[in-house]
């Protein structure tokens, strides 16, 4: 009887382990407000470079807008939806957003 009382704090333990590193992951992404701001600009440009002001940045953003996206490869940011050209392109823009977004130069 006493083993199953222990088994039993030992897996809320674990639980509580569990959800106390989950919660110091580096990689679940929140932006701070300043770079919230900035990526929001930049989503403003990107969308309208492609001719169509939708909320939909249709040229890659992994490749700086050089390329068109496909709707087969879509992520959200911000309220946008970004078209991207490869899956490629889409694992590694989704691994610094923000960073790489804000790296684009957009020349109007
Ligand atoms: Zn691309």
């Amino acid at each position: 009887m006493p083993l199953l009382k222990l088994k039993k704090s030992m897996g809320l333990l674990a639980i509580l382990l569990l959800c106390t590193v989950s919660a110091c992951k580096p990689s679940s992404p929140s932006m701070d407000a300043e770079t919230e701001a900035k990526v929001k600009a930049k989503l403003v440009k990107a969308d309208a470079v492609d001719g169509q002001v939708d909320k939909i940045v249709a040229k890659c953003a992994g490749c700086s807008l050089a390329m068109d996206g496909s709707e087969k490869y879509t992520m959200p940011l911000a309220g946008y939806t970004l078209h991207l050209c490869s899956e490629h392109c889409k694992t590694n823009f989704s691994k610094d957003t923000a960073k790489k977004l804000l790296a684009i130069e957009i020349t109007e």
